[in-house]
């Protein structure tokens, strides 16, 4: 597998996470708000995210796996890491990086819900169109996106290439290897 087209920029990112941050700034003014980020693929959305955010926010962090493919999820989910404290009364904001069956958040809005915070509200930056198996109400969304399977920002493939500053599409196919011609 190697990286493909470039799907959504640095740049394209970073204007949108302004935009959303502005959005929330506005909604969550006067409120106790608790950013809600899930590891890892939401780090570099939270890092960004959070810091368009004009307000005094708390961050807290889960780590959940879903037992399944590399490229697919299952809809089982564990949580590897729960949240540091309670959240009853708080403003709760999911930050995650990518929506596409909305198992995940299905679960971890379940799961969050019974704790009883003050509001539960979704952002996400990427959503795939067409492909939620069960709805998930996202307030605060990036991008929709084609369901291609993205790297970058965040997200990984087989652990790699959550270091790119960008959102790009993984193609079939080898890196190809510095100075061979194409076609030889
Ligand atoms: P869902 O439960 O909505 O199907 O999937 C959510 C999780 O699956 C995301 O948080 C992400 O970890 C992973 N995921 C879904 N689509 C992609 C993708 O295109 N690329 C990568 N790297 N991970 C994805």
């Amino acid at each position: 597998m190697r990286i493909g087209r470039v799907l959504i920029s640095a740049e394209q990112i970073q204007a949108r996470l302004a935009e959303m941050g502005a959005q929330i700034t506005a909604d969550y003014r006067g409120k106790d708000l608790l950013l809600v980020a899930v590891l890892k693929g939401a780090f570099m959305v939270m890092a960004d995210l959070s810091r368009h955010i004009a307000l005094p926010v708390d961050l807290d962090f889960m780590a959940v796996s879903s037992y399944g493919e590399a490229t697919r999820t299952s809809g089982v989910v564990r949580i590897l890491k729960d949240l540091d404290r309670e959240i009853s009364g708080r403003h709760v904001l999911i930050v995650e990086d990518i929506v596409d069956s909305g198992l995940t958040l299905q679960y971890l809005r379940r799961n969050l819900e019974v704790r009883r915070p003050a509001s539960l509200e979704i952002a996400t930056l990427l959503s795939k169109s067409g492909l939620q198996v069960v709805p998930v109400s996202v307030r605060y969304m990036g991008f929709e996106i084609p369901p291609d399977f993205v790297i970058g920002y965040g997200l990984d493939y087989l652990g790699q290439y959550r270091n790119l500053p960008y959102v790009a599409v993984m193609e079939e196919g080898e890196e190809p290897a510095e100075g061979t011609p194409s076609g030889a």
